[in-house]
């Protein structure tokens, strides 16, 4: 092969860091400056032209040329900075990004598979250069972030999130596939641009829809079998829900926004039990909203109490009350319902207002999930802080501008009782000359390490109590140190060692019920996941 070509293979490529020995032997002489640099200080070098960037989204393109050109400094760079560079190639930058990709959009990073590509999908994925491929994230770029419909210019969700399987959880960066379902977008301001990259049509519904992916998925498990891990992504609720229990008994699925959010936050929830007090069953909850987010971290939560109390899921589910954009989820307006809502209308008269809610229901945990900002006012604070010593309260809406409330707002209504953590980060807060570490709620403390224990232990499906195993093995990672602080979450900084244990309680899990098939079990299976996870550091070239 010539220098050239090494020097362009993004998965090879390491620049000024090929030795005398390689530049040699790989005909790279001449083709790069003499200068010899180790992978640190290209580190150093890098991180330091980041920084001088003062807008987000060229940090964001930025991080996109370095993957596309050495995706081993890339991810080392994401690994070892991974509290600084998680907003950028995540959110919030990434829902930027993808709000522009038409523009910034130089090379594809994923697979497209539209309507035209109806009836050929088997053919499409067999373009992929890539044959073993362990995780597909995908969407239909319905419901982008808290951004709504961006078409297939969501592609920058599902690329973002498998550099966070592969950073976080140590998933090989080629076993790992971004895939955009385009069925067209009701978008009205994508469809009138003339540099849209999608189709250009009214998205497709019911039966059409149906069959597209029902074609994707049947293509899927024909091409890579029954292992290959499907993450669903940033799909409209009405449709999430549907997909997740179509498939959830024919193939390895797992939607993010529903099950991934209801691990992080039953786990944040258990841990503030030590903070708290009480057992999970001792608690009462409430939640403003009551779509994806809500309704999947209430259905987790009401199965873990089942266990801890061998109860029927029908009885815990009682402990938990949803308000939605009509009030109090109750009896008398069950017919009208969508059907993953049913679960929790139970018998209460009618209440509009959350303030109301509040009063009538008396919950111990606040846990906010409708996407809109400012609605744990100053009233309701101070009226879960009237009747709890210490309030537990989520503020899960994304991104900032849509918390529930500040981190600040909570500590200073709550006369610095609240047990505070959020969906986007916010700085510490001192109050009464205390300071107060707000947690973050983020999906990335799951996933990745979800997705290592399915991958390692060859699981064929996904089982509710691998979410569980999920949340505790996470809320068992917060230090004492961590707990002095206010913390129910663990700081990122030690995501890897975090993922291994996630990985590790999964798969345990997957081997309990006999669904997974790489055998014999791994005697340690936190040794073994960490003996899986993928390294950044560059590999000699002899
Ligand atoms: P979704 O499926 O669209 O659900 C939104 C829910 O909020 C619906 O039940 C909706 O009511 C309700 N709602 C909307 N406006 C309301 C209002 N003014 N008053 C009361 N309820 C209202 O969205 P989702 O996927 O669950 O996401 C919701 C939010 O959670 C987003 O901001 C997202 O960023 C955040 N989130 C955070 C995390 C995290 O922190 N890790 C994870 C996932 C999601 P109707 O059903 O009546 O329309
Ligand atoms: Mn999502």
């Amino acid at each position: 092969a010539s220098g050239c070509t090494l020097l362009r293979d993004p998965h090879h490529n390491k620049g000024l860091a090929f030795s005398e020995k390689e530049r040699d032997a790989h005909y790279l002489r001449g083709l790069l400056p003499p200068a010899v640099l180790t992978q640190e200080l290209q580190e150093k070098k890098v991180m330091q032209s980041l920084r001088k960037y003062e807008v987000p989204l060229q940090r964001y393109m930025a991080m996109m040329d370095l993957q596309e050109r050495n995706e081993r400094l890339f991810y080392k760079l994401l690994i070892d900075n991974v509290e600084e560079l998680l907003p950028v190639v995540y959110t919030p930058t990434v829902g930027e990004a993808c709000q522009k990709y038409g523009t910034i959009f130089r090379r594809p990073q994923g697979l497209y598979i539209s309507l035209k590509e109806k009836g050929k999908i088997l053919e499409v994925l067999k373009n992929w250069p890539e044959k073993d491929i362990q995780v597909i994230v995908v969407t239909d770029g319905e419901r982008i972030l808290g951004l709504g419909d961006l078409g297939c210019q969501g592609m920058g969700i599902p690329v973002g999130k498998l550099a966070l399987y592969t950073a976080l959880g140590g998933l090989r960066p080629s076993a790992c596939l971004p895939i955009t379902i385009d069925v067209g977008t009701n978008n009205q301001k994508l469809l009138d641009n003339e540099f849209y990259i999608g189709l250009k049509q009214k998205r497709a519904t019911g039966q059409e829809y149906a069959d597209l992916l029902h074609e994707f998925m049947s293509a899927v498990k024909q091409n890579y079998g029954e292992k290959v891990l499907v993450q669903f992504e940033d799909f409209a609720n009405h449709n999430a829900f549907e997909l997740l229990s179509r498939y959830s008994k024919s193939h390895l699925v797992f939607n993010d926004d529903i099950q991934g959010t209801a691990s992080v936050v039953l786990s944040g929830v258990v841990a503030a039990l030590k903070l708290v007090g009480g057992t999970l069953p001792d608690h009462k909850f409430l939640f403003l909203g009551a779509g994806e987010a809500g309704t999947g971290i209430a259905e987790l939560i009401a199965l873990e109490i089942s266990k801890q109390t061998q109860s029927p899921v029908e009885e815990t589910r009682k402990k938990i009350w949803l308000v939605d954009s009509k009030g109090l989820i109750v009896s008398s307006r069950k017919e009208s319902l969508q059907h993953f809502k049913k679960p929790w209308a139970h018998e209460h008269e009618p209440v509009k207002e959350l303030i109301d809610a509040v009063k009538a229901i008396k919950p111990t945990v606040l846990i906010g999930s409708s996407g809109v900002g400012q609605t744990f006012t100053k009233e309701v604070v101070e009226a879960m802080a009237s009747f709890n010593e210490k309030p537990i309260i989520l503020a899960l809406s994304n991104p900032t501008s849509q918390s529930e409330c500040t981190a600040e707002q909570a500590y200073t209504w709550s006369e610095g009782r609240a047990i505070f953590a959020s969906g986007s980060p916010f700085d510490p807060v001192e109050y009464d000359g205390k300071v107060f570490s707000p947690g973050q709620a983020n999906n990335a403390y799951i996933f990745p390490g979800l997705g290592l224990g399915l991958v390692m232990s060859g699981a064929i499906r996904v089982h509710d109590d691998m979410l569980l195993a999920a949340s505790e093995a996470l809320a068992g990672q917060v230090s004492q140190e961590n707990f002095d602080k206010g913390l129910i979450y663990p700081p990122f900084s030690n995501i890897r060692k975090i993922s291994a244990h996630i990985a590790a309680n999964v798969a345990a899990k997957a081997y309990e019920l006999g669904v997974a098939t790489r055998l014999p079990r791994p005697e340690n299976l936190v040794k073994y996941a960490e003996s899986c996870m993928y390294s950044p550091i560059y590999r000699n070239y002899r």
